[in-house]
């Protein structure tokens, strides 16, 4: 079969979940038979959103080989279930790199080196390697940004010559945009929608199907008017209101017809039937009323939950594996240190401290471990939350008032988190921490080896700092137990306190990894004792 081409594109404005529905409608064409690639194309300049403030671009999501990427391949991997890699995402910025160091190398010798089509050629050839190197059916390909954007350009210019490239019957367009409500009138608006339609035909692509999301229920005769006006099908206008539940959306696009308008506007012949049942039994699970439990996520960055949307998605699986409801109390941890916010983390079931970078907030952070530890209240610490683990342990347990991360104190007399010695030599911020997938070995009889029934795992990493080996026998005498170690038995992967519920923290990220229908086991050990703990 020749590869087809979905092209997303965004209209009106962003944050609409077009992520989302790429993610969903990659599921709809899987659950059909087809072996679906995806890729994500961002505008921006940066090389990759890895040196990007968690408030400027939400999460970093880690890939297997270490790429640091838009937190839509997390939507992508979660919704498909497939583990993706570094061509899966690319920026302007690297684009731009490719060329620059091409043309600083003599390789264009005597041209001029311009957007179109050195740019738009190295955007291509990047799109149109991914479906080769994956051996797909169907190549997902969202284009970052909304349409008007003076940085998208150069990619919308690319999908408008693949489509002669690799034939009309081969490539569809899917549009997404804003229908807004006028609460005066009670009317819902499709102008700017025809607008954002007009722009794209400017540069001269005709979407094939509009995706209008909406908070609130759109009437046919929107759809109709949408349909009139943009030049599309009027089945191919499929009206996407806002869903409470995620998991929700691939089901909507299903029933829509979203998965059978595809097969057959491309020409495609399924191999399976769908069967979208477990999915069903999902979101049902998720409305069910349920016990709750409360989790205070102890974060830096926690106005914008998007920063921790991998951690967010891996509580929910794992509070519906153990039939309970989470409820996630958002703590600014350096809240903590001014004695404010406390009564969130006092009422928690569990506290989870996440990732993060910098020193803000972290004496709070380790305050909130502090309290984990001594109240006996279930801990899960995820990177920094594992260092932080540490500190509080060397300064509460071992008395070791300084002890510190050499990240946040150069001058510790006491430093048990400090920088790995292949990193001491680094001086480029972006893509040199130890980034990607890792083995761990598990000990026997731990609670993480517990968790996860298997004695060797491997998890997604990204760091620069690492847990100092000097003080290792301190910790273990003090009744810290390192029950994840990395094969050469040189790197602490994982940590415990053994004389605890449940205060389990890692090195690596389990967040990555976690799917709504294969819960991440250290997620799910620590709802569990959560939910068996609860006041
Ligand atoms: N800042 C810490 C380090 O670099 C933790 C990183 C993280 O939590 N992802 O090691």
């Amino acid at each position: 079969m020749t590869t087809k081409y979905l092209f997303f594109t965004g209209g009106v404005v962003s944050s609409v979940g077009k992520g989302v529905t790429a993610a969903a409608t990659g599921l709809l064409l899987k659950e059909r038979g087809f072996k679906v690639a995806v890729q994500k194309l961002d505008p921006y300049i940066n090389v990759d959103p890895g040196t990007m403030s968690p408030y400027q671009h939400g999460e970093v999501y880690v890939l297997d080989d270490g790429a640091e990427t838009d937190l839509d391949l997390g939507h992508y991997e979660r919704f498909i279930d497939i583990r993706l890699s570094r061509s899966s995402n690319f920026t302007s910025g690297q684009v731009y790199a490719e060329i620059i160091s091409k043309e600083r190398r003599g390789d264009f010798l005597g041209g001029t080196i311009q957007v179109i089509p050195h740019i738009t050629n190295e955007i291509k050839r990047r799109v149109a390697s991914i479906g080769k190197e994956t051996n797909a059916d169907v190549v997902l390909v969202e284009v970052g940004g909304t349409v008007g954007d003076i940085e998208s350009q150069p990619f919308l210019e690319v999908l408008r010559q693949l489509r002669n490239e690799v034939g009309r019957e081969n490539v569809f367009f899917i549009h997404v945009t804003w229908l807004p409500y006028i609460k005066a009138t009670g009317e819902i608006k499709t102008k700017p929608t025809q607008h954002s339609v007009a722009a794209l035909r400017s540069i001269g692509i005709s979407p094939n199907m509009i995706i209008a999301r909406s908070d609130y229920p759109v009437d046919k005769d929107i759809c109709d008017k949408i349909a009139l006006f943009c030049d599309v099908e009027k089945e191919a206008v499929v009206p996407m209101i806002t869903s409470d539940v995620l998991y929700e959306v691939p089901l909507l696009l299903e029933k829509a017809g979203v998965g059978d308008y595809l097969v057959e506007k491309l020409n495609m012949k399924s191999t399976r039937r769908v069967d979208m049942k477990p999915w069903e039994k999902l979101v049902e699970r998720v409305r069910k009323p349920k016990q709750t439990v409360k989790v205070a996520l102890v974060g830096k960055y926690v106005e914008l939950q998007d920063a921790y949307m991998s951690v967010r998605e891996a509580l929910k699986h794992a509070a519906l594996a153990n039939d309970v409801e989470v409820e996630i109390g958002w703590v600014h941890a350096a809240d903590l240190e001014k004695d404010k916010g406390w009564d969130v983390v006092q009422n928690a079931d569990g506290i989870l401290v996440p990732g993060g970078f910098g020193s803000r907030g972290i004496e709070g952070k380790i305050l909130a471990a502090r309290y984990a530890r001594e109240k006996k209240i279930p801990y899960l610490g995820l990177c920094l939350g594992m260092q932080v683990m540490c500190i509080d342990f060397a300064r509460g347990v071992l008395n070791h008032e300084d002890a510190n991360s050499s990240e946040f104190d150069r001058g510790s007399e006491y430093p048990v988190i400090d920088l790995m010695l292949d990193q001491r030599a680094i001086t480029d911020m972006g893509g040199t921490m130890r980034l990607g997938l890792y083995p761990c070995e598990l000990q026997e009889g731990s609670k993480a080896a517990k968790a996860y029934g298997e004695k060797k795992v491997e998890e997604r990493h990204r760091h620069r700092f690492e847990f100092n080996n000097n003080y290792k026998k301190d910790f273990e005498k003090g009744g810290m137990v390192f029950s994840g170690m990395s094969p050469d038995g040189k790197l602490v992967e994982v940590v415990e306190i053994a004389d605890h519920p449940f205060m389990v923290a890692s090195q690596f990220h389990p967040e990555f990894l976690s799917r709504p229908m294969k819960p991440h086991p250290l997620f799910v050990g620590f709802m569990k004792a959560a939910r068996d703990g609860k006041k």
